[in-house]
């Protein structure tokens, strides 16, 4: 089963799915909480407010961290609940690592990734 945004690493799973649902900025990675924003992460916040020097903003830019969800290549179609063994990168590339999650309603549940 794969995840989608075609994650490269199981690293990047873990952080595409900690910042589903809320705003991450995508310079230094920092997450807030606060209104919804568009499904694809279209920017409706100011830039990054974040510090980091006395006086100096990072200024990155925020966006809202779609929902990760599975799917499946074969004629079987992936669970939309339950747990779930993921691999990537996507065909034709090699695998090169595999994790397990949960998934809620098709989107895989934050924190689950193992
Ligand atoms: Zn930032």
């Amino acid at each position: 089963m794969y995840a989608t945004g075609n994650p490269k690493t199981k690293k990047e799973l873990k952080e595409r799915v900690a910042r589903a649902g809320r705003w991450y900025c995508a310079r230094c990675g920092t997450l807030s909480d606060g209104p919804k924003g568009g499904p694809d992460g279209s920017l409706i916040r100011p830039p990054c407010s974040r510090e980091e020097a006395p006086g100096i903003l990072c200024l990155g830019t925020v966006r809202y961290g779609a929902p990760v969800s599975v799917y499946s290549p074969g004629p079987f179609p992936a669970p939309t609940d339950g747990k779930v063994t993921i691999e990537g990168p996507h065909f034709p590339a090699p695998h090169r690592w595999y994790a397990t999650a949960t998934v809620s309603g098709g989107n895989i549940v934050p924190g689950s990734v193992r």
